[in-house]
């Protein structure tokens, strides 16, 4: 007795609803002090997995610790991510309803590396055939690929990921993965041609020139330093202590053949990246009113070469600028600037583009099959593991996105685990104390409603001809929405907040914090403009990818495209409702320090996530409530055979049928109540008992 209390003692409770005292965060944090320091980096409320980065390998994801978890009941074991993963793909499997697992938390905070544990867990644990096996190697080595184009350095994360990604799992009905689908969002482009100091490209870049063979690097004209390239020195951080480009080079080069790339579209796929490289070393001459003319020959050569274009149509579409008025092509010269950021334009467009190529070519390889051994109807278990809110110095367009990103997954978080949890109860007629949370709807709301939400009005400013700046959004949005008390401007701020705030930015106070978004560029990375010339030299090119890039249709088309908030909102209410049509699980990605370093709790670091993330709210709502509800008609039918008056069949109402039947098998008043519509059963426990009668 006394061994098992001073275990308790150091290691704490597995679930926080053990808590005796559950609603004083200080119990809480406490709890995961002590768990993390015993290198226990899961727990769980509920059904909730909070998980806490630790920083360095732990021996907890070997093939032995797969099979601890295969078909065991959640609270049989000891919390892991291999138990949401494990219990996802039971209830699909025998609920027929697809699932999702929602993994959040900010960046560094371990969603990428908790997405590729489960994937990893499928892939070692479900049954297998031939045909599974090449399934599960490429939905394995879809990873590498995607990081490699997608991932990159940044100071709150080494392999930060800088694009969106919801990934469904498709399984026959043996169970076994046999396909797969990928949707991405909004890639952060700017990267490609500017990073903040202490930052860096995307991986492949550097990969590429640090792997890469000797004749390869030739062909595509590029030197074995990255600090040749301008698009690889802003951030004067080539070299990051936890990378191996070189090795990580070898590990890419074999994904994208695992994924089905053949030599000539790897190929391709290369010069692509080169002639991103070559475009950043473009130097233009000129006055800076006058007309810019380039300078350096060299690249043009390889980027006619690489690209399969005409260079003298590339220079002429590199320093002029072509629009179509009234029926007739004008051309005009560009200055300096404008020569520059028509190149920028150009290398962002056509690695985005290819990136978008990437996920759809990976796609098809994942696609689900139907051959005579599967069935079509496929159930699914979905992935979602986004860029995670994230704060520096200077925060731009790009922060901004990732931000309301976040709060859109916060949002879906309340939605279903407080919300709707205690909506039901009142509903069925069950009495509840409910429960107060903060909702960030209201800042959702300010990002992206109709015609007063930012968004709008920064549409709005993007497609008023005139004199429309950044500025002039500001002060828009100082007009509109200077009075909502989760929005500031430097002009609007009190004398305290003015200082530190700058004239360009305005403060959004999000459900994680305060960041203050400086509105310069804002309006040139929500347009997203690519000038015409450059569009057609692109559609000329005979780069097998790029052509299916670069759609000549889209010359003809003179509609404006839609700005790149406006496509991100859209796409993130379609995922919105492709998560809500689903099961979910969620895992709670705590960062425990600012220096990526094991072993180290930062306390005030810690506390502010487990605030923000509503962990406390999640724990009262739980605490107060039912692990499991069941319908009665459900309950019924499954477990009626426990009981002789309510088998084989029950003739009277359905609520009478579940109470003799519950009352049989022994539940006590405090174990479940019954509802309008269905039974609500307290503690996990008691189901699983059930479960257990109905095998013996
Ligand atoms: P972002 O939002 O920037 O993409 P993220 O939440 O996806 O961040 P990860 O890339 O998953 O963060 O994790 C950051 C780093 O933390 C990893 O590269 C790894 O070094 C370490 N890490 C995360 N989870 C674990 C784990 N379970 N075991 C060991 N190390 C981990
Ligand atoms: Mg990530």
């Amino acid at each position: 007795m006394e061994s098992a209390l001073t275990a308790r003692d150091r290691v704490g409770v597995q679930d926080f609803v053990l808590l005796e005292n559950h609603t004083s965060e200080a119990a809480f944090m406490e709890n995961l002090r002590k768990r993390f320091k015993e290198n226990l980096i899961y727990t769980y409320i509920g059904s909730v997995l909070v998980s806490v980065n630790p920083y360095k390998d732990l021996e907890i994801y070997t093939k032995n610790h797969m099979e601890r978890y295969r078909g065991v009941n959640f609270y049989e074991v000891s919390p892991h991510i291999y138990a949401v993963s494990d219990n996802s793909y039971r209830s699909m499997r025998t609920e027929r309803k697809d699932q999702c697992i929602l993994i959040s938390g900010e960046s560094g905070a371990g969603k990428t590396e908790a997405s590729k544990k489960i994937l990893q867990y499928y892939a070692v644990t479900c049954p297998a055939s031939d045909q599974v096996e090449t399934v599960k190697d490429r939905l394995l080595q879809s990873n590498p690929v995607l990081e490699a184009f997608g991932n990159a350095k940044t100071l709150r994360n080494d392999n930060s990921s800088r694009f969106g990604k919801y990934m469904d799992i498709q399984f026959d009905f043996k169970g076994a993965p046999v396909g797969g689908h990928i949707l991405n969002y909004l890639l952060e482009k700017s990267r490609v041609v500017h990073q903040n100091h202490g930052e860096r490209n995307f991986h492949i870049f550097y990969q590429l020139i640090e792997g890469a063979e000797e004749d390869l690097l030739r062909r595509l004209g590029l030197e074995r330093n990255p600090q040749q390239y301008q698009y690889l020195v802003k951030g004067n951080c080539p070299k990051v202590s936890s990378i191996n480009d070189r090795s990580d080079w070898k590990v890419v080069r074999k994904a994208l053949s695992v994924v089905g790339f053949n030599e000539d579209e790897v190929e391709e796929l290369l010069n692509i990246i080169a002639s991103v490289l070559h475009l950043g070393n473009i130097q233009y001459g000129g006055e800076d009113s006058g007309n810019a003319y380039i300078t350096t020959d060299t690249q043009i050569k390889y980027l006619a070469r690489l690209l399969g274009v005409d260079g003298l149509v590339l220079k002429e579409a590199l320093t002029h600028k072509k629009i179509i008025a009234k029926g007739e092509e004008l051309k005009s010269p560009l200055n300096l600037e404008q020569a520059a950021s028509a190149r920028d334009a150009l290398s962002k467009a056509v690695y985005g583009r290819t990136f978008t190529w990437l996920v759809n070519k990976i796609n098809v390889s994942l696609a689900y099959r139907v051959t005579p051994h599967t069935y079509k109807n496929a159930s699914v278990i979905g992935l979602l593991d986004i860029y995670g809110f994230e704060v520096f110095q200077h925060n731009s367009f790009e922060q901004f996105c990732i931000n309301y990103c976040n709060e859109k997954l916060q949002q879906l978080f309340i939605e279903l685990t407080l919300k709707s949890e205690q909506d039901e109860y009142e509903a069925e007629g069950i009495t509840w104390e409910p429960v107060q949370y903060f909702n960030n709807k209201i800042i959702c709301d300010l990002v992206e409603e109709k015609f007063k939400g930012i968004i709008s009005i920064l549409d709005e400013e993007c497609l008023r001809p005139g004199d429309a700046s950044d500025i002039t959004f500001l002060e828009k949005l100082e007009n509109t929405v200077g009075g909502h008390a989760h929005l500031t401007t430097h002009k609007l701020a009190d004398g305290k907040t003015r200082k530190v705030m700058g004239r360009e930015e305005f403060r959004l106070l999000h459900y994680a914090g305060e960041v203050n978004y400086n509105v310069n560029g804002f309006l040139d990375k929500n347009n997203d403009l690519l000038f015409r010339n450059l569009k057609e030299v692109m559609c000329m090119s005979d780069n097998k990818i790029l052509t299916q890039c670069f759609d000549r249709a889209e010359l003809k088309d003179n509609k404006r495209p839609e700005t790149a908030a406006t496509q991100f909102k859209t796409s993130l209410a379609k995922l919105m409702e492709i998560l809500m049509s689903k099961e979910p699980s969620y895992v709670r990605c705590i960062k425990p320090n600012d220096a990526k370093q094991a072993g180290r709790f930062d306390e005030v670091l810690i506390r502010h996530q487990v605030k923000y993330l509503g962990l406390m709210e999640n724990l009262r709502v739980r605490r107060a409530g039912f692990a499991y509800r069941r319908h009665y008609e459900t309950f019924l039918q499954r477990y009626k055979s426990l009981c002789p008056e309510t088998w084989p069949s029950w003739q009277g109402k359905l609520a009478d049928g579940v109470s003799t039947l519950v009352k049989h098998l022994g539940y006590k008043p405090e174990e479940y109540k019954l509802g309008r519509s269905k039974i609500f059963i307290r503690f996990p426990k008691t189901l699983f008992a059930t479960e257990d009668a109905l095998e013996t």
